[in-house]
Formats: structure tokens, C-alpha cells, sequence
């Protein structure tokens, strides 16, 4: 199963560039199924209130047919004081499967990871290349999984790959995606040092294409069983501990799920 780790959805309202304006997923969804991606992680575009656009996010994924896995995405700043609130209800009313943070709204605070410890699960953070914030939070929350997106950056910045591909190889609890990053050697290295259990295939749709972004992975040329990590395995084993779990939720999950391939005509998203 080829899970992409990092998607955006829905409609934005600052209405400033296109990382807040819309990330609607028609096009995705057709690249996707061409490319193979049977499931992807899904979370709100840049938003001025974050309980709004993860609702946005639960109707997206309801009607997606199981092939959409939501994120709730918090303002550690802004959501202060009503960030465990905001995640356990997505958690437990839409079936939600982690956290997105952005650092260039506010870090990972101690308020965001506790709300993580007790629900079980993984925080996607983007550190903006600040890369050196990590050795904090990781070191704090060991029980805590951190996704990095983009290697550290998605700015390119190599300094804050190389600090992540050692965070990688540091901590247990450390993981990063590979959406967006630009210099290939990086994503080569991480594995070599850091082993592919640490790594996700991502694409940043809709923006970014997934199947370009896939075929990066696939260019690693790895033993099929670790490429498979990348592809799906490690974001099913960081999911697969979420609080609480029951019939229902592991129904909207359902790994065992068709392959994206025999799902034509199922749902809205041909
Ligand atoms: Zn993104």
C-alpha cells in the first residue's frame, strides 16, 4: 500500500498566496490513483482558525471513500489553552490520525505534545529550517513521534538536512518526509545513515506533483521491503497506536483497503 504523508485540503481565508487560498484535490486525486497512491494523509492549508478548516478537512475525508486519512492542524500560539480539545475531537468524532504544526505559526509547545502523548499520535512539524528546535521537543516528549517534512526545509536550506539526517540517526522518536526536497543526495543519505523505518514518502500536494515526488522514492532503488517502509509501512505503524481505537475507526481506516486502482466509480474523486 503506497500511502502519501502529506497532503494539503480545503479552502483558505487569508487569501494572500496559493498555501492559503485553496488546496482543492481534484487534481491530486487524478495524479495520485495514476501514480499508484492508494491513501493519503490530508490536513488544512495555512488557516486563520483551525477548528474551522479541520472540519473542512472531516467532510473532505468523509467523502472520500477511505482513500483521504485526516490531520488536525493547530496554531500552538493562537489554539493555546484549547489544542487537547481541538485534537481528541477530531480524534474521536472524525477518526483523525495526528497532528500538523507549522513553526512558522509556533513550535511544538508542551501543551501540543502532551495533547499527542495521550492521544497516541504522530505530530507532523514543519520547522521552517529551524531545525535545531528538534533536539529540544524530541528530547522532552521520547514518547512523542515527530514527522519532519521536507528533510527540515523546504527552502532548500542543506544546513538544516544535514541536521535532521543526524536527528534521524539521534532519535528514536524522529522521523521525516520527503516531500518537496530538491537536492536528491540528501533523501539518499538519510536513509543510508538513518535507515529507511525512518523515512515517509510525501508529496506536499496539491501543489507539488505526487507522482514526481513518488518517483524520488522509487529512484533510491531499495530492496523491496525497504522502500515499503517509505511508501506506507512507517506511516501505518506511527498511525496504528492512536487513542481510542474502535471497530468504527479502524473501519474508516481500513488498511486492507482495495488498491486505489480497483476504486474507480466508488466515490466523487475520479
Ligand atoms: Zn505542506
Amino acid at each position: 500500500m503506497i500511502i502519501d504523508c502529506h497532503c494539503h485540503a480545503g479552502k483558505g481565508d487569508a487569501m494572500t498566496a496559493p498555501w492559503n487560498t485553496d488546496a482543492s484535490l481534484e487534481k491530486y486525486l487524478r495524479r495520485a490513483r495514476a501514480a499508484g497512491i492508494d491513501k493519503t494523509i490530508v490536513f488544512p492549508l495555512f488557516h486563520l482558525d483551525y477548528a474551522e478548516a479541520n472540519e473542512q478537512i472531516a467532510k473532505i475525508v468523509a467523502r472520500s471513500g477511505g482513500r483521504l486519512i485526516g490531520f488536525a492542524f493547530v496554531n500552538t500560539q493562537r489554539d493555546a489553552g484549547r489544542i487537547f480539545s481541538m485534537v481528541s475531537h477530531a480524534v474521536r468524532r472524525w477518526g483523525f490520525r495526528g497532528m500538523k504544526i507549522h513553526g512558522f505559526e509556533g513550535m511544538p509547545t508542551r501543551e501540543a505534545c502532551e495533547a499527542a502523548r495521550k492521544l497516541r499520535i504522530p505530530v507532523l512539524v514543519d520547522v521552517g529550517g529551524r531545525a535545531h528546535v528538534i533536539d529540544l521537543f524530541a528530547k522532552e516528549f521520547p514518547d512523542v513521534n515527530f514527522i519532519i517534512p521536507h528533510l527540515g526545509s523546504f527552502a532548500d536550506d542543506w544546513r538544516a538536512h544535514e541536521r535532521v539526517v543526524e536527528q534521524l540517526k539521534r532519535y528514536r522518536n524522529v522521523y521525516a518526509d520527503t516531500s518537496g526536497v530538491r537536492r536528491f543526495d540528501y533523501i539518499v543519505e538519510a536513509v543510508k545513515h538513518a535507515g529507511a523505518r525512518k523515512i515517509l514518502f510525501g508529496s506536499d500536494g496539491p501543489w507539488l506533483h505526487p507522482g514526481l515526488e513518488l518517483k524520488k522514492i522509487k529512484l533510491l532503488g531499495l530492496a523491496h521491503d525497504q522502500e515499503a517502509l517509505i511508501l506506507g509501512g512507517n506511516a501505518i505503524r506511527l498511525m496504528g497506536a492512536v487513542r481510542p481505537q474502535s471497530p468504527q475507526l479502524e473501519e474508516s481506516i481500513n488498511w486492507q483497503h482495495k488498491p486505489a486502482s480497483q476504486l474507480a466509480n466508488s466515490n466523487a474523486y475520479q
